[in-house]
């Protein structure tokens, strides 16, 4: 996922290389997400881990793979190996998707709630 501007200063300079590392010596190249990302498991291979291999085809939608570098706690200053993780362009964009829905969600609920009111409301009126 391209760094938004604003957190640009967050990550550290070494960041490219950091990432390099992560997603070619220690991934090899293949997303490490083993359904973090919430998306269907069919994506997952017989070993349990996402198929989607770096400059191949994407399994399921068959554009090319470009492998980036997930923070799993979504903060940029945390670049312990094991904050982080390699992950195709579909699992980084759904795991963060999930993240981002954190606040979105609680206003669904909210409004869940209302309306299941104001339906109970109209039921037993
Ligand atoms: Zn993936
Ligand atoms: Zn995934």
């Amino acid at each position: 996922m391209p760094i938004r501007p604003e957190n640009r200063d967050r990550y550290p300079t070494d960041w490219p290389a950091i990432s390099e590392r992560i997603r070619f010596d220690r991934a090899g190249g293949r997303c490490e997400c083993r359904g973090e990302c919430g998306r269907p498991l069919l994506h997952l291979d017989v070993d349990d881990r996402c198929r989607n291999v770096h400059g191949q085809p994407a399994y399921g939608t068959g554009s090319k793979v470009v492998l980036t570098t997930a923070h799993l706690d979504h903060t940029p200053e945390h670049c312990a190996d094991d904050n982080l993780k390699a992950m195709c362009q579909g699992c980084h964009l759904h795991y963060d998707r999930g993240h981002h829905a954190e606040t979105r969600a609680a206003t669904r609920r909210a409004e869940a709630a209302a309306l299941a009111g104001l339906f109970d409301l109209e039921v037993h009126r």
